[in-house]
């Protein structure tokens, strides 16, 4: 579902973030990116989405190589999860949820804000799942605490049914008990849609707890690859 091979990214300053990763990733698996700041974690996300371009090596999605001719294909079947949520805080609930649909509109009916009925129903069953209340919907997103933000976050990732999620510290911004709430949720909605995730955290035990596989970057190098209870954070 997601692979890379022999990447390399040095960034144009000369920093060697990335150093000849190689990564398949299976369909359906909920696989955790471990490493501390710095370790190229939100680099290898972003080459997935094409937001970096790897100075060596390549990147597919479902088939498909990220290039930049490529990622007007590729962007729908991706969906991303932030760590600072990246609402729009003045807008309310549904319509930041909506807004997950946007590559998947024509540009007239997006910047119109003219959803597909379908879509509207579509956005308040992902809310729903992801425990928020109808009488949320309306409510700005400046309203909600951090945990119900990404919550918000986590149903605008799903609104196209990506086949791919991408969730750049998801949990980072959040107290220990939202955090495993938001990856209970966000494991829970993968698992019953057979998503691929790819998600970087920079907590051993919040890995361990939600990964089906880890896989640890320091210093942009591939330190180990395998199941969360075959992973020790002392190597
Ligand atoms: P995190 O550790 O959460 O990834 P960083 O502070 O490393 O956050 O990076 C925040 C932003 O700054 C990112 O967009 C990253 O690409 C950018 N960035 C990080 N290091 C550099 C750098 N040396 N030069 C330019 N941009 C950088
Ligand atoms: P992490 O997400 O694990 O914190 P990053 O991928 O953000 O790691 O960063 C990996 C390395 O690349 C760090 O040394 C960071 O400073 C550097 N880096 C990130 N973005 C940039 C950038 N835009 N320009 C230069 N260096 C960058």
């Amino acid at each position: 579902m997601l692979r890379f091979d022999s990447v390399d990214m040095r960034y144009a300053d000369g920093t060697s973030a990335l150093k000849t990763v190689s990564l398949h990733i299976p369909r359906g698996q909920f696989c955790v990116v471990l490493g501390s700041s710095g370790a190229g974690k939100s680099t290898l996300l972003r080459m997935a989405n094409g937001l970096v371009r790897p100075t060596a090596g390549t990147v597919h999605v479902d088939g498909v190589q990220v290039t930049a001719a490529s990622l007007a294909d590729i962007r729908p079947r991706i969906g991303m999860i932030h760590q600072q949520f990246n609402l729009v805080l003045r807008a309310s609930v549904a319509t930041n949820v909506l807004s997950g649909a946007l590559p998947a509109l024509p540009l007239w009916r997006a910047m119109a804000g003219l959803f597909p009925e379908a879509m509207r129903e579509r956005a308040c069953e992902l809310l729903a799942s992801v425990g928020l209340q109808p009488a949320h919907l309306n409510r700005r997103a400046s309203e909600l605490s951090g945990g119900q933000q990404q919550r918000v976050g986590i149903a605008r990732a799903f609104m196209l049914a990506p086949p791919l999620v991408l969730a750049d510290e998801p949990v980072a911004s959040l107290d220990p008990q939202a955090s495993g709430e938001v990856l209970e949720l966000l494991k829970r909605q993968a698992a019953e849609r057979g998503t691929t995730v790819l998600c970087s955290l920079h907590q051993v035990d919040l890995a361990r707890s939600f990964a089906d596989r880890i896989v640890a970057l320091r210093d942009g190098v591939l330190v180990f690859d395998g199941a969360p209870q075959d992973f020790d954070a002392a190597a």
